[in-house]
C-alpha cells in the first residue's frame, strides 16, 4: 500500500484516540513508512526526520514514538543488543510480527504469519494467563551467510587439494 494511504490510516487511528497528526508526528510516521524494513532506533529515526523537519528535537521524536507504541501503531522491539527499535505494525495486524535475526550479518527478516495460536491457547489454559501479545525472535544464520560459508569451505577444500 502506498505511503499516502497508510499515512491516512494512521491519521485516523490517532484521531480516533483524540490525537492530532501534527507536522512533527507526520514527519516521524513518514520516516517509519519509508524505512519499514530497517527496524530503526529512536536515534536513527531522529536523524532521518531532521532532513524533513530540521527544527525537530530528539525528545519530540522519542515522545512521538512512545505515543505510537502506546496506540499500537508501532511495536517497540529489542533484538538483544540493548537497543529499542520501532517497527510499524502491519495494517490490520493485531499482534507484532516475528523476526529472524542473523547472528553473522545482522540481517533482520520478518514472518507475518502468526504461528503461535496453539501455543497461546495452551499457555492461557495451563497458566490461567490472559495473553495480549507476544514477541518472537529467532537468532540464527541467514540463508545468504550459509551459502557464503559453504563457498568458503569449498574454496578451502580446493586449496587443500592443490597443495597435495
Ligand atoms: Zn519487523
Ligand atoms: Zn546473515
Ligand atoms: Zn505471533
Amino acid at each position: 500500500m502506498a505511503v499516502k494511504e497508510r499515512m491516512d490510516y494512521i491519521k485516523k487511528q490517532l484521531h480516533s484516540q483524540s490525537y492530532k497528526l501534527t507536522p512533527q508526528r507526520e514527519a516521524t510516521v513518514e520516516v517509519l513508512l519509508e524505512n519499514e524494513e530497517d527496524h530503526l532506533s529512536a536515534e536513527d529515526v531522529y536523524l532521518l526526520v531532521k532532513d524533513k523537519a530540521p527544527e525537530i528535537g530528539l525528545a519530540t521524536v522519542y515522545r512521538t514514538l512512545e505515543l505510537l507504541n502506546e496506540l499500537e501503531i508501532v511495536d517497540k522491539i529489542n533484538f538483544g543488543d540493548g537497543v529499542s527499535r520501532y517497527d510499524l505494525r502491519k495494517e490490520g495486524a493485531n499482534h507484532s510480527h516475528h523476526h529472524l535475526v542473523c547472528i553473522q550479518c545482522g540481517d533482520v527478516s520478518e514472518i507475518e504469519e502468526d504461528l503461535l495460536g496453539e501455543v497461546e491457547v495452551k499457555v492461557e489454559r495451563e497458566w490461567q494467563f490472559k495473553i495480549k501479545d507476544h514477541r518472537l525472535t529467532f537468532h540464527g544464520v541467514c540463508s545468504k551467510c550459509q551459502r557464503e560459508k559453504d563457498s568458503t569451505n569449498e574454496e578451502v577444500g580446493r586449496q587443500t587439494v592443490d597443495q597435495l
